[in-house]
């Protein structure tokens, strides 16, 4: 009888959270990995910053991960999620949603 996969949440799509994604991914295919984050972009470079800010680099070169390959590697990336859930809903176990933030 084939096992539920194991379930990641991941709060936090900068290098450390999106590269533990990546990693987690890498040791288990089957798994669940959900990540989210309170901006609006997925990772990006935050070195390059103030280079962007004064125009002297395009997006494109600072962003690190778009959200294709977030697709291609089925991690299920959440932004703008308004803070980190208060409660973790476990979905068909009875779990009561939380009052704000994402409905993990
Ligand atoms: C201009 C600049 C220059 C830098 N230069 C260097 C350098 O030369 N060398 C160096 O080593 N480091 C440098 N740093 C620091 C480096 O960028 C950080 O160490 C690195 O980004 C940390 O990565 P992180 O994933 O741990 O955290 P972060 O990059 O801070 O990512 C954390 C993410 O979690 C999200 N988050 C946090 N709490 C919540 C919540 N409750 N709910 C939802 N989302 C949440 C945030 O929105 C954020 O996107 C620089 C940073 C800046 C801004």
């Amino acid at each position: 009888m084939a096992s539920d996969p194991t379930r990641f949440v991941i709060i936090g799509n900068g290098a450390a959270g999106t590269y533990a994604a990546e990693q987690l991914r890498k040791d288990d295919a089957a798994a669940e990995i959900v990540m989210i984050d309170d901006e609006k972009y997925t990772l990006y470079n935050r070195v390059s910053l103030p280079r962007y800010l004064r125009g002297v680099l395009l997006e494109q070169r600072v962003t690190v991960r778009d959200m294709e390959w977030h697709v291609k590697n089925r991690i299920d990336l959440r932004l703008e999620t308004g803070g980190a859930p208060k409660r973790f809903a476990r979905k068909g176990r009875g779990g009561s949603s939380p009052s704000s933030g994402t409905d993990l």
